[in-house]
């Protein structure tokens, strides 16, 4: 039997405690517990499946008239979804920033979706309130590093707010952004503020074309889609230093004057601590000074590279930063948290009120609801996560899973520099590199270079779809202007190390494989007959 009755005594079973716990639910549970003891020994993907097969699993738009089972669509998850998912957890998965996860997180999510609390008002989520604020205190503290008179006052005062908790690094550019915007057009006499009047007569009573917002063009596309969506346009968003990984501070000063020449104003730089492709890091102190000259907000965003701060050693390459106005983090990056926690952070805690939104039923004046300053409205308490981990790992454990990740890109960095097939081409500022394969046939030629290099974006291209495909490691691949080759874009290997269990024989195993991969591909006898070298 698969199907149910549609009655309601089958419903109120699915919303209560099974009497006899369901065997397919107990079969989930031992396959997580598996995936958690032996993802070491398993691959990137289980099976070479398609993604078009994969689709015909998940081709029926029609809705499931009657309910079934648990137990029968436990099994259908099992068998369609979960044998063709991502083994993020495996040590061999190094493309991305999405990693393996302290094991207690499967059983706080639990608790978290038991509890299924409500973080937009106190009335559906009472302590994890204080909680939410505790965390955004803790992580301001990370940053900013006020003393305790400050945090004492502010912490849990209603009407201040340290920053926003939020789904991630996007919704928290977004959210800096927005009060950045709110605060840059604020109400003044005969003006009632951007956030009632609108944009066009925030303009008008301003004096001003346009707003503009500077940053590299390795600026996470997250920006793009904030100023798209608070109206600034994207004609508006200024590229400095197009030719370089990091904004050059002389040139941003002279770009955003040209600008507000114009009859422009700036609304914001924004540095970048860990760009999303190379990992590089703008200077931040220095750009704190030209925003303060431009007399803009300065924000950075340091989703990927802001736990560097938990980094006695590193913490010196993030400076300038608490000269921030506001502070992108995501804990579901560097700080091993399940994805939807990202928080922006800010310098000036009565900022926030540049957004405060009321609403009779809740975030009443001065209640201390935290979704009276956050983008998102129901919110879960993901909160919880950020402050477990931070005490399960505490500040000496972040420390130490920081230092080793840079140490081994570090390590992985001299390793393709010294392989004579290998080519790096941006090293490690944090845990993440960049390089590609180049035979040293064809590096010993001196033929138009122009020529060889479309030959190797090809080949490096099928190199890491091959890979991909066989399924036993994940590096991903992006294309990067690069100055040594007269600004050329290059199709390039993304490496970024995130899992604390990847090993130097891990990565010695990945380069060795995609040279094998590459010595067999048909494209690798084409680029050596095409430059006219010779196979030895
Ligand atoms: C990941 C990242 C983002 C976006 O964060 P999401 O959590 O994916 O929304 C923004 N900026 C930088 C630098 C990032 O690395």
């Amino acid at each position: 039997m698969s199907n149910a009755e549609a009655s309601l005594e089958h419903l109120f079973r699915v919303f209560t405690m099974p009497e006899h716990h369901d065997s397919t639910l107990s079969r989930i549970e031992q396959h997580l517990s598996d995936n958690l003891s032996d993802f070491l020994s398993r691959h990137v993907v289980a099976k070479q499946t398609s993604l078009e097969e994969i689709e015909q699993d998940f081709n029926d738009p029609h809705l499931p008239v009657q309910p079934e089972f648990v137990s029968t669509h436990a099994e259908h998850l099992l068998t369609k979804l979960v044998t063709n998912s991502v083994n993020t957890y495996a040590p061999t998965f190094i493309g991305h920033m999405t990693s393996a996860l302290p094991y207690f997180h499967l059983s706080l999510a639990k608790l978290l979706v038991g509890l299924n609390q409500n973080l937009v008002k106190i009335e559906t989520s009472k302590a994890f309130t204080p909680l939410e604020r505790q965390v955004l205190g803790m992580m301001h503290n990370l940053v900013f590093q006020q003393d305790d008179a400050f945090y004492s006052q502010h912490l849990h005062s209603a009407q201040h707010s340290l920053g926003a908790f939020c789904s991630g690094g996007t919704v928290a550019n977004v959210t800096a952004l927005w009060v950045a915007r709110n605060a840059k057009l604020a109400a003044k006499p005969g003006f009632k503020g951007v956030s009632h009047a609108g944009l066009a007569s925030a303009y008008q009573a301003y004096g001003i074309n346009n707003l503009g917002l500077i940053s590299s063009k390795r600026g996470h596309y997250s920006l793009g889609k904030a100023v798209d969506l608070l109206g600034i346009g994207r004609n508006n968003m200024l590229y400095a230093s197009v030719d370089s990984h990091t904004l050059d501070p002389a040139e941003v000063l002279a770009l955003g004057k040209a600008y507000q020449a114009q009859g422009n104003d700036l609304l914001a730089i924004v540095g970048v601590a860990g760009t999303t492709e190379t990992g590089h890091v703008d200077p931040l102190d220095e750009l704190a000074d030209v925003a303060q000259e431009l007399g803009c907000w300065f924000h950075v965003d340091a989703a990927w590279g802001g736990a560097t701060l938990f980094s006695d050693t590193h913490r010196g390459l993030l400076k300038g930063i608490e000269r921030a106005d506001s502070v992108t983090l995501d804990a579901h990056k560097q700080m091993y948290v399940p994805m939807g926690a990202g928080m922006t952070l800010f310098k000036d805690p009565a900022i926030s009120s540049a957004v405060r939104h009321h609403a009779q039923y809740i975030l009443r004046k001065g209640s201390k609801d935290l979704g009276s300053t956050t983008l998102e409205g129901s919110r879960n308490g993901m909160a919880m996560m950020v402050y477990s981990s931070l005490h399960v790992l505490g500040k000496s454990g972040y420390e130490l899973l920081i230092d080793q990740s840079i140490d081994k890109a570090k390590v992985f960095a001299d390793m393709i520099t010294a392989h004579p097939d290998f080519e790096l081409i941006t090293a490690p500022t944090l845990s993440l590199l960049t390089y590609r394969y180049n035979p040293a046939v064809i590096q010993a030629c001196s033929g138009d270079s122009e020529a060889i290099n479309e030959q190797l974006d090809k080949l490096t291209k099928a190199i890491q779809k091959k890979q991909r495909e066989a399924g036993k490691s994940f590096v991903s691949r992006t294309r990067l202007s690069i100055n040594r080759y007269e600004n050329q874009c290059l199709t390039v290997f993304r490496v970024v190390i995130a899992n604390p269990l990847t090993t130097v024989a891990h990565l010695a195993a990945i380069l060795e494989e995609q040279a094998e991969i590459a010595q067999a591909h048909p494209l690798y006898v084409e680029l050596l007959k095409a430059q006219e070298c010779i196979i030895v």
